[in-house]
């Protein structure tokens, strides 16, 4: 279990700031994004501090198994099942907190490809 104290999402998934919380196992939680861009969007992280998708499924392949299984649950649970699933990996398209995190993003019609 690796956790860093001044990583933003560690400490959502710690419970040290608050965030509304959809879903949670022992390794994994779920909450709304701050600044939603869907009816439904939704952020899975590990508890596990990961800096990105790729660190992640070297690390720990389960976790990022068990990330997806979580999202989908979200998707099933709050929307109508249909999820586009998003993990920004670099500064330059777009990725700002370095804490793995997929977005579920669902609920309206999208385009592609994405800006
Ligand atoms: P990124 O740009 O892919 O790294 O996504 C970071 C996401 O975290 C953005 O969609 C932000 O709106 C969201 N975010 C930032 N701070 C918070 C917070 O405190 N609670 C929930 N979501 C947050």
């Amino acid at each position: 279990m690796s956790q860093d104290p001044d990583c933003l999402f560690c400490r959502i998934a710690a419970g040290d700031i608050p965030a509304t919380v959809v879903a949670r196992t022992e390794r994994v939680v779920a909450f709304r994004d701050v600044a939603p861009q869907a009816p439904l969007h939704v952020l899975v992280v590990p508890v596990d501090h990961h800096r990105d998708v790729p660190a992640l499924a070297a690390a720990d392949p389960e976790l990022l198994a068990e990330v997806t299984r979580t999202a989908q649950q979200v998707a099933q649970e709050l929307g109508d099942g249909q999820f586009r699933f998003v993990f920004n990996t670099g500064a330059g398209v777009g990725q700002s907190v370095f804490h793995v995190h997929g977005h579920v993003l669902g609920g309206r019609p999208m385009g592609w490809p994405p800006g």
